[in-house]
């Protein structure tokens, strides 16, 4: 039975409540006058339930596509303004006892090589990193008792935090970890993370279990209810996603949408972002034996849909995808991307990129500075900004901030400051010339005269040497 608020998984996750809403989505997706009504219940920015997004998501009617598409590129404009965060992700370790058949880590795969970071070995990854710019990373690992336990996060994580390399530091560590205990929540929280983030992979109970058949997180109750455990250890900043194309992207999507809807009514906070990541080629997975693939169009309405339904959320985009399908999902409501990942296990350090421990292939191989360029070319911010965790906006007081459209007061300010220093500190000549014509730009375009002036001392400072400046 659906019930919301529960923290039961297959009742928050109803099964006979998506394969409903998927019947109502598909009777109702040429119905225009509903439609339109949900699109202007949509352009509110008070977000769509489950339902409502599953019709916007199986219309095909074309001039409401488009308009679902325009209104995506609206609703983000008005919340999040211009700016894009970047992160990388770091992979520690891809030692793992689970079985996920889409992902080379699985425990059977011997051909993969096994390895794992010392805290000399993340301390030579984050300088590479810090080198290049980044302030916000994303720790990736297998799950592995013996070889990753809780206490080799913890203690990676207070490494990482304690490195300041030249003008470098990461600022921001949010985690990636299989599901855990509420007292391992409790730990991370302790330790100072940013977002604690785990993907469902699959809201398909009968697929989540022929994808995973072994190690703990076979247990489709055990990781769907892990954002629970997560509050419940004092962590409200949580990010959700679905790998697309491992099972049938409605059904996913209604899960999804059904997820955060409980998050927001169960542990009175929605999920702080929303990953979007399709599966890629690997070391022992080939997307062919997938036969639920989303094609490029129908992953860009999935993303302006989410936008639509919940808007308050960040987006998130990866080198899994290509330049062109990043270029065009921005506009339609991705605020964050990664840039110049690598996703194998030491391969920012290391001279040769050392693809064998990969999880993925890359789509996207550029440079973090190409990437800055392209995205200021495009008209965006890139951002390398971190202040809301650090000046305790989190949780339900981030929320209220964003609701009340005030978010982009603080995102702007932030990402020209953060621009800035990546410009002094770390950006090639032209792209340090295009950088200071859009932050002369922007500066331009603050209405406020106090912001505006000190927004301008500000500058001046980072000039003189200050960093971490921040609103
Ligand atoms: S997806 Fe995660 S849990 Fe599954 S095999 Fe890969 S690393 Fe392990
Ligand atoms: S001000 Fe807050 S929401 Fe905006 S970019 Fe910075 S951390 Fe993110």
């Amino acid at each position: 039975m659906y019930n919301v608020k529960s923290h039961i998984a297959e009742e928050f996750i109803d099964d006979a409540e998506i394969v409903e809403t998927l019947e109502y989505a598909r009777k109702n997706k040429d119905n225009r006058p509903l439609i339109e009504r949900i699109l202007e219940k949509a352009a509110l920015c008070r977000g769509l339930d489950h339902r409502e997004a599953a019709v916007l998501l199986e219309c095909g009617i074309p001039d409401l596509v488009e308009k679902t598409f325009a209104l995506a590129e609206d609703i983000k404009k008005r919340i999040y303004g211009n700016r894009i965060v970047m992160f990388a992700p770091l992979y520690l370790s891809n030692y793992c006892v689970n079985g996920c058949i889409y992902c080379p880590y699985h425990a059977k795969n011997k051909r993969i090589p096994r390895k794992k970071l010392t805290q000399e070995e993340i301390r030579r990854e984050v300088i590479a990193l810090q080198d290049m710019g980044h302030k916000r990373l994303a720790l990736e690992l297998g799950e592995h008792p013996v070889e990753n336990p809780i206490e080799y996060v913890l203690e990676s994580i207070r490494t990482i935090y304690g490195i300041h390399h030249r003008n470098g530091d990461i600022r921001r560590v949010n985690v990636n970890i299989a599901a855990t205990t509420v007292e391992n929540y409790r730990k991370l929280r302790d330790a100072g993370i940013g977002t604690y983030i785990l993907f469902q992979e699959t809201y398909d109970k009968r697929k989540y279990q022929i994808l995973h058949p072994s190690g703990p997180k076979s247990d489709y109750a055990w990781h769907t209810e892990a954002m629970d455990r997560a509050r419940e250890g004092g962590i409200d900043d949580m990010g959700i996603g679905v790998l697309f194309g491992l099972s049938g992207y409605r059904y996913d999507f209604v899960g999804l949408m059904m997820h955060a809807e409980h998050m927001e009514a169960a542990l009175g906070v929605g999920p702080h972002t929303i990953s979007v990541p399709r599966i890629r080629p690997a070391d022992d997975v080939n997307p062919e034996d997938f036969s639920d693939a989303v094609p490029d169009d129908k992953f860009l309405h999935i993303v302006a849909v989410i936008r639509c339904a919940v808007p308050y959320t960040g987006m998130i985009i990866s080198t899994r995808e290509s330049r062109d399908v990043r270029e065009r999902v921005l506009d339609l409501g991705i605020s964050q991307i990664s840039g110049a990942s690598r996703t194998s296990v030491g391969g920012y350090a290391s001279e040769e990129r050392d693809e064998d421990t990969a999880q993925f292939d890359l789509a996207d191989r550029r440079s973090l500075d190409e990437v800055v360029k392209w995205l200021m070319e495009l008209g965006y911010i890139p951002s390398f900004c971190t202040a809301c965790y650090r000046a305790g906006r989190t949780g339900e007081r981030f929320m209220k901030i964003c609701k009340g459209g005030k978010i982009q007061d603080c995102c702007t300010p932030n990402a020209v400051l953060t621009l800035k220093e990546y410009l002094l500190d770390y950006a090639s000549p032209e792209t340090r010339k295009a950088g200071e014509a859009l932050i002369a730009g922007e500066l331009g375009k603050i209405e406020s005269e106090a912001l505006r002036s000190s927004l301008c001392k500000d500058l001046e400072r980072l000039e003189k040497g200050e960093r971490d400046l921040r609103y």
